[in-house]
């Protein structure tokens, strides 16, 4: 029996595109083998990559001027990445930060000599708000501004994009790509671990645009050198290749979904759905501020938190699994990223009344 998985990553993927995986898994496209067998330098593998790369360019709307590149280390070596991309030692590099994701990165840059800015803390709030957005001001010759679209844990989410001038922005989309439209030409770096909307675990999408390839540092590694990784097509070395086809095959549905205005559509009505459940409730609740609520990680609490392990194993007796909280903020999460269908947000919503009237 297939559950719904509610898990904030590795996460539910759609059942078409693991079915048509499972077809093809013993002869991929006529080879006699699986796509996971066949070399990443033959043709088919590299029209499979090509085609993967093309998608996404068709369904984000990627500028011409932007490269898209397939790095391994997910998003976490992103935050080591970006500044040896980026930034030279002793530059001034400036973070946002509205949850635990932003802080990591905002750690892993300290590591590289830079001068990091927080210009913007939602601390006061306890991490449930985004900042208004004229509040949000770039250091003057910053070498990038980076922040977190939608962070997971806390399920804070930006409904607008920063404006840094200058200042190259630098976004970590890990949980919110693909989940509605985005206008890549304000941002100089998009990255994402592929993990929640784009497949499996094990590499990183990476977007960037043109002028800031050849700014990484001389002792860089090279699977990490985006000027590098840009000019080999992402295959420098062996690339993750049974992820850069399911992310095909993704970025197909997506497409047949009506492209990122049908996810839009289709996300928006999922999360309504369950934050007007949780808002009508006495029993459960949701602290972040309405204007910054996730569509993708729904946390919520219950007045009595002593029920939580009880909610979570019988929700999972019931085929609504990984509805724990984050292990360092507890309660429950809800992750409906592009895959979790409709029917099971609202199974999700049958059986937390069920939980209220019998426990509540
Ligand atoms: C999941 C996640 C990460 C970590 O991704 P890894 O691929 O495990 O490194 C980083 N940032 C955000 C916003 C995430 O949701």
């Amino acid at each position: 029996m297939r559950v719904y998985n509610f898990s904030a990553g590795p996460a539910m993927m759609p059942q078409a595109v693991l079915e048509q995986a499972q077809a093809e898994l013993l002869d991929w496209q006529g080879t006699g083998m699986s796509v996971a067998e066949v070399s990443h330098r033959s043709p088919e593998f590299k029209a499979c990559a090509a085609r993967t790369e093309q998608s996404l360019r068709d369904v984000m709307g990627i500028p011409a001027d932007y490269r898209v590149l397939f790095i391994q280390g997910g998003a976490y070596g992103q935050f080591a990445d970006v500044p040896l991309n980026l930034s030279k030692p002793g530059d001034t590099v400036d973070f946002v930060l509205t949850g635990q994701w932003g802080a990591k990165a905002l750690k892993e840059a300290k590591r590289f000599g830079v001068e990091t800015v927080v210009v913007a803390d939602e601390k006061a709030s306890n991490y449930t708000t985004t900042p208004a957005g004229d509040t949000i001001t770039a250091t003057p010759g910053a070498a990038y501004l980076h922040y977190t679209p939608n962070e997971t844990i806390g399920g804070v989410e930006f409904g607008y994009v920063p404006e840094t001038g200058d200042v190259p922005l630098v976004a970590d989309l890990s949980s919110t790509i693909l989940s509605r439209p985005i206008d890549v030409s304000k941002f100089g770096v998009i990255y994402a671990g592929t993990q929640k909307n784009m497949g499996p675990a094990g590499m990183a999408v990476v977007i960037v645009r043109e002028d800031l390839l050849d700014r990484a540092r001389p002792d860089s590694p090279s699977i990490w050198n985006y000027r590098l990784m840009a000019d080999n097509d992402s295959m420098l070395n062996t690339p993750p290749t049974f992820s850069i086809y399911l992310l095909g095959q993704i970025l197909d549905w997506v497409e047949d979904h009506g492209g990122l205005e049908g996810m839009a559509t289709r996300n928006r009505k999922k999360a309504e759905a369950l934050y007007g459940f949780l808002d009508a409730s006495g029993f459960y609740s949701n602290p972040v501020a309405h204007d910054s609520r996730s569509w993708m990680n729904v946390p919520f609490l219950m007045a009595n938190s002593d029920l939580d392990k009880k909610f979570v194993a019988d929700a999972a007796d019931a085929g609504l699994t990984n509805l724990a909280g984050h292990r360092s903020v507890g309660g429950m999460r809800a992750s409906i990223y592009n895959a979790m269908p409709p029917a099971g947000v609202n199974a999700l919503i049958d059986f937390m009344k069920e939980f209220e009237r019998v426990h509540g």
